[in-house]
């Protein structure tokens, strides 16, 4: 039998505040190890935490930036279990109002997917396994976190990639995550079912816990997708449980029989109060929320430019930014979109870099625009980006230092074209019996001779007018 994967995603963000959600610790990455602790995010005894305002402003850029209903009276919850990563035993969480609700991103294809909920928590330590030793690092403990859920409205393992990479994009451009999957800062788990092709009727699910790349996301839901095909097709029944990926062989194992909400004995927490978010903190957080990338992804269709291109721009907000900067400033947006494709891109790695590009917007536009009124050659245009990314030159310095603004000499074109014509005496016969092919040549003749004293439309109109003579 053929079976349709139903997937629904638990993404957990870490949020880019300075300090931690309910202590003054730092939060930040690669610190000397426990180097970030104090009594509250390692529990101990009578340490009471404070909120920190800039995890709720955060938590609730990331619910406008996908369209969710902010909770006015949001509260917190504690989640009780024992894991030697989470000294209190128990982990501040939010479960009877999440600090936003509804909302949902489109998918590939248009599909609307919707989210459930956003909430606010704080991020547990982390165990370093060393040769026989577990070891605990306290400096994530209480680092805050977002958990974003999903309906189980995604249908397959490349739309479920896709959409984390759309969320990771979203949090990134608002600001309220660094996004580094590699870091541990997105982490992803995926609850996976399957159901009879046609059917409406979802089957038992499993959770696969912490995937942190999209390839291993893509990954363990294939797997586990034809897992519980298989099982279901040998007459067996799949178990609702919790499952770990191998990025080894590439599989996912049992790790402990599914846990339900009520296991966890949630209660208010005492030690905070519930928070009222008033209409001024929202609109207060709004006006401090970029363009999300979804609507610059409209805006540059618009524009004229293709979908592939939009995508490739706007994989980084950096780059995205400095287009729009360029745009803005009056560069061609088709011309700026290929900038950025071919030369910007070539010498700037997004991943390499962290912030922003140093480069003037205003710049990169007279640049273009110099190239589009034929003051600077194809060549020269890609000269003067890569010296204003890589070297810092202002435009003017580069367009001096490596002579790219193009003086014509209009007597010196007209003698190479006439001298290279009648060296030529077959090609140029050939051309005059309809071989525009020659052309080509032709052109390359002069322009070697012009060492690119010359555009290259002053060369053909002057080799054709000559060709065409008699
Ligand atoms: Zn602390």
């Amino acid at each position: 039998m053929k079976y349709t994967t139903v997937i629904g995603l638990e993404i957990h963000a870490e949020l880019l505040t300075k300090t931690k959600v309910f202590c003054g610790c730092q939060n930040s990455f690669g610190s000397r190890v426990n180097g970030n602790c104090c009594p509250v995010c390692t529990g101990m005894p009578g340490a009471l935490p404070v909120l920190n305002k800039r995890a709720v402003e955060l938590a609730i850029a990331a619910g406008l930036s996908f369209g969710c209903a902010i909770t006015k009276n949001t509260r917190w919850d504690r989640k009780n279990y024992f894991y030697p990563d989470l000294a209190k035993a128990y982990q501040i969480s939010q479960l009877y109002a999440p600090i936003c609700v509804g909302g949902g991103i489109e998918a590939r294809g248009g599909r609307f997917i919707r989210l459930n909920r956003i909430h606010l928590e704080e991020d547990a330590g982390k165990l370093v396994h060393t040769r026989g030793n577990t070891l605990v690092d306290y400096n994530r403990a209480g680092v805050p976190l977002i958990e974003i859920v999903t309906e189980p409205d995604l249908r397959s393992a490349e739309d479920a990639a896709e959409f984390v990479e759309k969320v990771r994009r979203t949090l990134v451009y608002a600001g309220v995550s660094d996004g580094k999957m590699e870091r541990g800062s997105l982490r992803v788990d995926a609850n996976i079912s399957v159901m009879p092709e046609g059917s409406g009727v979802y089957g038992t699910r499993t959770e696969i816990k912490n995937l942190n790349s999209f390839k291993f996301v893509k990954k363990a839901i294939e797997f586990e997708a034809e897992r519980q095909a298989e099982v279901l097709n040998g007459g067996g029944r799949v178990i609702q449980e919790t499952r770990r990926y191998d990025e080894n062989s590439g599989e996912t194992f049992s790790m402990r029989s599914k846990e339900d909400a009520h296991d966890y004995r949630y209660f208010p927490d005492p030690d905070i109060r519930p928070l009222v978010i008033t209409d001024r903190d929202i609109e207060r957080v709004l006006a401090e929320i970029p363009e999300p990338p979804q609507k610059r992804f409209l805006r540059y269709l618009n524009l004229g430019i293709s979908a592939a291109d939009a995508d490739v721009i706007l994989e980084n907000k950096a780059v995205s930014d400095l287009f729009d900067g360029a745009v803005f400033a009056g560069a061609n947006p088709v011309a700026a979109a290929n900038a950025v494709k071919g030369e910007i891109l070539r010498h700037y790695n997004p991943a390499e870099e962290n912030g922003d590009i140093d480069m003037s917007a205003e710049e990169l536009a007279k640049a273009l625009k110099l190239a589009e009124k034929n003051e600077i050659s194809g060549a020269g245009l890609k000269t003067a980006i890569r010296c204003m990314l890589l070297e810092k030159m202002p435009l003017d310095g580069v367009l001096k230092r490596e002579n790219l603004i193009i003086k014509e000499d209009s007597g010196l074109v007209a003698s190479v074209v006439k001298k290279v014509v009648e060296n030529n005496p077959k090609a140029a016969a050939q051309y005059k019996n309809g071989d525009a092919k020659v052309l080509s040549y032709f052109m390359g003749q002069c322009a070697r001779e012009l060492k690119g004293g010359a555009l290259a439309a002053t060369i053909r109109a002057e080799l054709e007018r000559v060709l065409n003579s008699d």
